[in-house]
């Protein structure tokens, strides 16, 4: 059965181990209800509020300097939030944290609102609040998930994406940035305080410029880039982080585009807003 035991059993099996529970001696019925039962029992109120206090110490010293925001642990009454119920399961065990299904979230978050139907915080924690939680299906770049499960990453650094990032206004961090890039352009290549690679009589001065040009100038949207290729009109385009162009950020560009090219994006959108009047399109 423990070998059988599906992903974010084992810690229940573990804590019956300390705690000298026979859970060998049920049927297999009554041990999935058992250990149904145990998710919630195990994360009593005083379980709750260590592993809550955990997560505050991490977001005091790694966090809170990004702009992540810490859910409020109890709501009124007395009664925990939704979001600090998700957190703190999810960051049970801490750092060995597991994968959980949306279902077990559920599941436990139905222990305290009996009415949840469909446990979303998980991933607005993520994208909204910061936490670096990772879904399945969508950002599976550091941990192999499946769609509909969650699995809470790492407490000492925000969500990769996360918009309200830390400012990069410091010179540590931008030595830190450059460094990454051995002093030199992202795009051309150019070191810093050498000719410029095309303008040889161009002294290189690296620049922070956007990857992004729409969003703000922090860190997770910042490469280096030489004088000349952070020029204004870049505005254009985002960039990746080896400084390559991947997304249009000014839909003008199309204008400079070949007729073509121009119908086709033209059926593109046609299709996708069904020929609707452009300006009733929300
Ligand atoms: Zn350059």
């Amino acid at each position: 059965m423990r070998r059988g035991a599906p992903n974010g059993k084992e810690h229940v099996w573990k804590a019956c181990a300390r705690k000298g529970l026979q859970v060998r001696v049920l049927s297999p019925p009554q041990r999935n209800k058992f250990l149904s039962m145990l998710d919630s029992l195990i994360l009593n109120k005083k379980s709750i509020e260590s592993i809550y206090k955990t997560i505050c110490e991490y977001h005091e010293k790694y966090l809170k300097q990004y702009g992540v925001k810490l859910p409020k642990l109890y709501a009124s009454k007395g009664k925990f939030t939704k979001d600090a119920l998700v957190l703190v399961y999810l960051a049970y065990d801490y750092p060995k944290t597991r994968k959980v299904t949306k279902e077990e979230l559920t599941k436990f978050v139905r222990s305290y609102y009996p009415d949840t139907n469909d446990v979303q915080q998980a991933r607005h924690l993520g994208a909204q609040s910061g936490w670096w939680i990772v879904a399945g299906g969508r950002d599976n770049i550091v941990l192999n998930i499946k769609r509909g499960s969650y699995q809470l990453y790492t407490l000492e650094q925000p969500y990769p994406s996360f918009k309200k990032g830390h400012r990069v206004t410091d010179t540590a961090d931008w030595g830190k940035i450059k460094e990454k890039y051995n002093f030199r352009c992202a795009t051309c290549g150019s070191q810093e305080g050498k000719p410029q690679f095309h303008w040889s009589a161009t002294k290189t001065v690296l620049q922070k410029a956007h990857m992004d040009p729409d969003k703000p100038l922090v860190a997770g949207n910042i490469i280096p880039q030489c004088q000349k290729c952070n020029r204004g009109d870049r505005n254009r385009w985002v960039y990746d982080e080896k400084g390559r162009v991947i997304k249009l950020a000014n839909p003008q560009v199309i204008k400079t585009c070949d007729r073509e090219v121009r119908k086709k994006v033209y059926r593109i959108l046609y299709n996708e807003f069904k020929g609707k009047n452009p300006n009733s399109i929300k």
